[in-house]
Formats: C-alpha cells, structure tokens, sequence
C-alpha cells in the first residue's frame, strides 16, 4: 500500500526537478508523514532549537524507515546550533565526542542525537584517502552532502511536516534504490565503512544497492583494515543484530566482502554448508530482535565462535589432552585471537566463557551438581546455548530436553529424573579409557563433565 501511495504521489525526478543545490520540498500531502507518527520528544527538540532562531529537522534513518513503514529505532536531530549552545538549551544532555562532537539530549528512556550541520571537508586524510577530522560546521545543503546515501539525506520539519530532499532521495526509496551522494569511490576511500552500512542497510530495507555503487566493494574491501577495530566492531554488531543477520551475511558474501575482513566472519562464512550451528544461531537472533527480545553480545559471540572452539579442542584431545583443561585451552586460544582482532570487550568475553563453560556442566546429571547448575545466574542463557546445539545436531535433544523438565519439576519429579538420567557420557569415556590407560591420560570426544565451578575469567 505504502509503495502505490509513493507511486501515486511522485512525480519522476526529471519532471519537476528544483533550481541546484536547493531541495525539492514535499508537502505532507505527498509523503503522508504527520507529525504524529515521528517521536513527540524529538519533534519538542525541534520545536525548542527553531524557538531559539535555529534551523532543526528530523533526518536520517527515521524519515526513511517511515517513509517505507518501518518503525524507526531512534530519531536523530540535524541543527544549525552548535553543540554548546544545544547543550545549553536541554537540561538533561550531553556533548559525546567520538570522531565528531554530537549531543545526546535525554528524556525518559528516550535519547535524541542532535548533530550540528557539518561540511565534507575532506582535508584532514590519510594516506589512503581515510577522513581523519570530521568537525568542520556547515550548511545544510553541505550537510547533505556529506551523508553517505540519498535515502539518509532527508529532513523533516516536524512544524512544517514538509520533508527537504536534496539528493532524490525520496525516488530512489521509491525505486527500491541504495545510492551513494557523490563518487562512490571517493566516498569509500573517505570512510570504508560506507561499505559495510551499504550491506547492511540494503538488507535491512530490501533495497538494491545502485551498480555504481556495488561494483568498488569487492576491490576496495581490503581498506576496511585501515579502520579502527573499536568502529568496525560496532557496525559488525549492528549488522548482526539488525534482525537481518542471514541475509546481510548472505550479502555480505556476494559483495566480496567476507574476506579477511574481519576474522569472526570468515569464521562465520567459511563454514562447511553441513555446519548449521552458526547460521541457526543467526537465524534463531533474527527471530529474538523480531520479537522485540534482547539479544546479547555475549551469547551471539559465542555462539559464532562455538565451531572454531569445538573444532580446537577436539584436536586437543586428539592430541592426548585431558579434556577439561583441553576446553579452557580451546576458548583461550580462539577467544585471543578474536578478542584482538575484533576488539571484544573484557566484559564480553567474560560472558563468551561463561557461556562456554557451562556447556561442559550440562553433562553431568548425578549428585548435587544440577541443583547447582540450575541455580547459576546465566543458566537460562546456557540452556538457550545448549537447546542451539541440540538444534543443530551438535548434542542429542534429549539433553536440553531433561534439563528443561529439571528445571522446572518438584522435588520427588527431580529425584525420578535423576535416577532415570542416562550417565555421564564423558565421565563413563574417561573411565572406560583409565580402564584401558592405568596413567589416565588421553581425552574423550565429549564434553568432559567438570565438577568445579568451570569460569577461569
Ligand atoms: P540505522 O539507525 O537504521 O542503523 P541510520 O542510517 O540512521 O541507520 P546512523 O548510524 O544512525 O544510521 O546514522 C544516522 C545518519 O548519519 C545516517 O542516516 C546518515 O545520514 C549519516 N551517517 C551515518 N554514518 C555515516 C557515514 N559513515 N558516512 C556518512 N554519513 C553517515
Ligand atoms: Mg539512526
């Protein structure tokens, strides 16, 4: 319905084109955005930075996911103010510089960005063409042009409910289109990860990215190495919990772009077609960020990185190695080189081990140690994890399922379940094996069954 009413009401680029460098103005008569429909927190910030004599529109993502019938995730605010006077103006803000000073203005649970009008001044590089400063103040029209895609540059007046579009932005929607402002190129030598947000937003939107704009990928991806990994790790994190993940990776993949860009995902795309792990687990977040569940950095890292790390350890134990010290062997190894690489977080990586060790705890059904398991803190998360694996054929289903029923049974229901449990397959390995080996060395195929508290985080 949304795509005839953008047909109906606009007219071909070339029909009604406005004099250079000004926007065409749409009225809400043809874009049928009313004010309603846009966060009221943001359209109050509007409100208050045009009040003080500035110009202030509501741009970006959240005009164009309206315009298509998204529901938009957050609202950003471009205005002619500058930070200072932004902050001056909103008792519950902030200024928060990264590559550039932006102001976070706070309500509720709500944060509106409110970016101050920047000019493309691309002096500052690398040797590589990368833009190194990003602050240079400017005007609108400016401002337009430095964004990254002509669907990104669109301004809504909230008062006015008129949208400025300077690039055609509103055409391109309409012709399922992803078009880089200017050269694109230049654009991904300026900023390689214009690449990535290419994929990402293509999938996200279910737009075709435009040839010109498609064909430098798959030669200029190596210059995604020259980025930061802090800034790299963020946008992967997105594009995986975009409620997209399969088909951006699946994009990904056609770009050219899964090679040695990041490790994790040539973890992730080399995957024999037979492993289903990680693209369940891929799927199976998809499904939570759709649901509106949240989705946790730490379990889907680790579950990316699950294969490499049963992988590691089963060559361990071929190696002779006992199997539980094998398993924390394994997750150090994989979880170093990634950590680095990828700059995971020591917080998220607490979480990946976390995760990891209790899978090995899930073998062990005698004694105490389910009624402790089921107590740990991030048991529903190792279920969920251990569920993943009876999924993809990693571990018999019977086991999440006993686990499950464990759970949430009564006291005599436990003790039947802990009697009718089949024995710990590790345990009975390694004991079939010191039967044979007197000096108890060599390990199982298995997860070993530890009895400590398995975290050496
Ligand atoms: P979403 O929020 O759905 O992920 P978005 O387009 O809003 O998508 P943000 O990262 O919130 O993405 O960026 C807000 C706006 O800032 C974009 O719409 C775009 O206009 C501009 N922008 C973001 N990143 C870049 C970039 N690397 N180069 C140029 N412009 C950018
Ligand atoms: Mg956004």
């Amino acid at each position: 319905m949304i795509r005839k009413l953008l047909r109906k009401v606009f007219t071909p680029r070339a029909a009604k084109s406005p004099p250079r460098g000004e926007p065409a103005r749409i009225p809400v008569a043809q874009h049928g955005i009313h004010r309603e429909r846009v966060s009221s927190f943001a359209v109050k910030v509007c409100k208050t930075l045009q009040d003080h004599g500035d110009q202030a529109y509501i741009v970006g993502g959240a005009i164009r996911d309206l315009l298509i019938g998204h529901i938009p995730k957050d609202h950003d605010v471009a205005t002619s103010a500058t930070p200072e006077e932004v902050r001056a103006l909103f008792r519950r803000s902030r200024i928060i510089g990264r590559r550039f000073k932006i102001v976070h203005v706070m309500s509720g649970p709500e944060t509106i960005e409110v970016s101050t009008f920047r000019a493309n001044q691309s002096e500052e590089t690398d040797r590589l063409g990368r833009v190194l400063a990003d602050n240079v103040y400017g005007t609108q029209a400016e401002d337009a042009v430095r964004r990254d895609f002509t669907v990104n540059a669109l301004y809504y007046d909230p008062m006015t409910e008129t949208i400025l579009d300077y690039h055609h932005g509103v055409a391109d929607l309409q012709q399922k289109t992803l078009r880089m402002i200017g050269e694109p190129r230049t654009r991904y030598r300026e900023d390689p990860v214009r690449m990535l947000r290419a994929v990402r937003l293509a999938a996200k939107l279910g737009l075709i990215i435009d040839p010109a704009a498609r064909a430098p990928i798959r030669e200029m991806a190596s210059l995604l190495e020259n980025v930061p990994t802090a800034r790299l790790f963020d946008e992967i994190l997105k594009l995986l919990t975009s409620g997209n993940a399969v088909r951006c990776i699946e994009q990904l993949r056609e770009e050219g772009l899964h090679h040695g860009l990041l490790p994790l995902l040539d973890v992730i795309l080399d995957q024999p077609a037979g492993e289903r792990f990680v693209w369940l687990a891929l799927e199976n977040t998809d499904e939570r960020v759709r649901a509106d569940r949240s989705v946790s950095p730490g379990f889907l890292f680790a579950a990316l990185l699950w294969p490499e790390v049963t992988r590691n350890w089963n060559a361990r134990q071929a190696n002779g190695e006992v199997a539980q010290p094998a398993l924390f062997e394994a997750m150090d190894d994989v979880l170093g080189t990634q950590a680095e690489q990828l700059a995971i977080t020591r917080r998220i990586a607490g979480d990946i081990k976390e995760l990891w060790a209790l899978q090995a705890r899930f073998n062990k059904r005698t004694g105490k140690a389910p009624f402790r398991l089921i107590e740990h803190p991030r048991f529903r998360a190792g279920w969920d994890f251990l569920n993943l694996r009876a999924a993809a054929g990693g571990v018999p289903q019977e086991l999440p399922n006993w686990w499950d029923r464990f759970a949430h049974a009564g006291h005599d229901q436990r003790e039947e379940l802990l009697r009718a449990a089949p024995p710990d397959s590790a345990a009975s390995a390694r004991k079939r094996r010191r039967r044979r080996k007197p000096a108890g060395k060599g390990g199982t195929d298995e997860a070993p069954a530890p009895t400590t508290q398995a975290n050496d985080a």
